[in-house]
């Protein structure tokens, strides 16, 4: 079943002449940059950045046990997202399958690539319809689009569940793993080298605090990774993400995870005492889906009290459904206390 995963790939991206950057030749030490047409003061972002991201790859190999070969680092997973499109849909002829309800760019990207999405619903318990999957995927389907924990389930799916679809669909399994940190799973990072059409993504804009960054990961095969590097812009992490995150990587963020994780489970157990509530599903994110009869009323009252979530309500598989992220102790307890007034009334 499983292709060698170039044959997957278009054409014309494998045609590709990589578009060279003025400092690309040059490799030699400091001296007087007049190739790029830069202003030549200095102010500290009057050069161009890092078109390949050494330094940053360098930490994140280190902190990811990947080698850098391994690692494309995009201006958010959404950048990654849409490369995979690009890098392996010819538009209106490709398709890409996926799960339902999962996060909504999966599917913005297809449209905005001309290439036909294809959703298979979860099970009313959220579980993956690996069958379905399968029998939804044909000879055009080159990408499957997977979600763990998924977005706005919350669930992480069985290791089985999705090696079964690694070894059976003859395509690039994406599995979209943002939430993994708050997960007890420990991904699927270690296992790359075992599966040639593999690729993950992660980011830094949850666990790690920095979503304003815009940096997202991809990580696969070097000659997937490749691909990716030559159709991405040339200098697609800006000069400050690229040194703040590399200084950014440095803190520990194991407190404040351990925190949000006790948090989620003092907000379940809250939640699951309030009489508003109909369900809860059970979660390895930073977010819970909770079940109400008036998910709207819920919402308003939220918002007067100054407090937004997310309302997925109108979303097939979540009716009656609001998306809670977990927040400060603080921010929990004013949110649980407006819920809270309100079951009283
Ligand atoms: C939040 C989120 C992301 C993050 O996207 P960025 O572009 O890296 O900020 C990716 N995938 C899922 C499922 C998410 O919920």
């Amino acid at each position: 079943m499983m292709k060698d995963p170039i044959e997957l790939v278009r054409k014309n991206i494998l045609a590709l002449a990589p578009y060279s950057t003025a400092r690309d030749e040059y490799t030699g030490p400091i001296g007087i940059y007049l190739d790029a047409n830069e202003n030549p003061y200095d102010n500290g972002y009057n050069r161009y950045p890092d078109p390949h991201q050494k330094a940053l790859k360098a930490r994140i190999s280190t902190i990811k046990g990947v080698p850098t070969e391994n690692i494309f680092i995009g201006n958010g997973s959404d950048e990654a997202i849409d490369l995979v499109y690009r890098v392996f849909c010819e538009p209106r002829i490709d398709n890409a399958v996926s799960i339902a309800p999962t996060y909504g760019m999966y599917k913005v990207a297809a449209a905005t690539n001309d290439v036909e999405f294809r959703e298979v619903q979860l099970g009313v318990d959220f579980s993956l319809d690996v069958e379905g999957l399968l029998a939804a995927a044909d000879e055009n389907t080159k990408v499957m689009f997977l979600c763990s924990p998924n977005n706005p389930t919350g669930n992480a799916f069985p290791d089985e569940d999705i090696e079964r679809l690694l070894v059976n669909f003859g395509g690039i399994v994406v599995i979209d793993e943002a939430y993994i940190d708050f997960a007890d799973s420990e991904g699927w990072l270690s296992r790359l080298a075992r599966y040639p059409n593999l690729v993950i993504l992660q980011t830094l804009s949850k666990a790690w605090g920095m979503a304003g960054l815009r940096l997202g990961l991809a990580f696969a095969r070097e000659d997937i990774i490749s691909l990716f590097t030559r159709v991405k812009y040339p200098y697609n992490i800006n000069g400050i993400t690229q040194k703040i995150v590399i200084e950014r990587l440095g803190y520990d963020m194991s407190e404040q995870l351990a925190e949000l994780k006790e948090q989620r489970g003092k907000v379940l157990k809250k939640l699951s005492e309030n009489p508003l509530v109909r369900a809860i599903f059970p979660t390895d994110a930073n977010f819970v889906l909770v079940k109400f009869d008036d998910p709207r009323g819920v919402y308003d009252r939220l918002i007067e009290g100054g407090v937004i979530v997310r309302d997925r309500s109108k979303i097939k598989g979540c009716e009656g459904m609001l998306r809670i992220t977990i927040g400060t102790p603080d921010e929990n307890r004013k949110m649980l206390a407006i819920l809270d007034g309100m079951a009283a009334k």
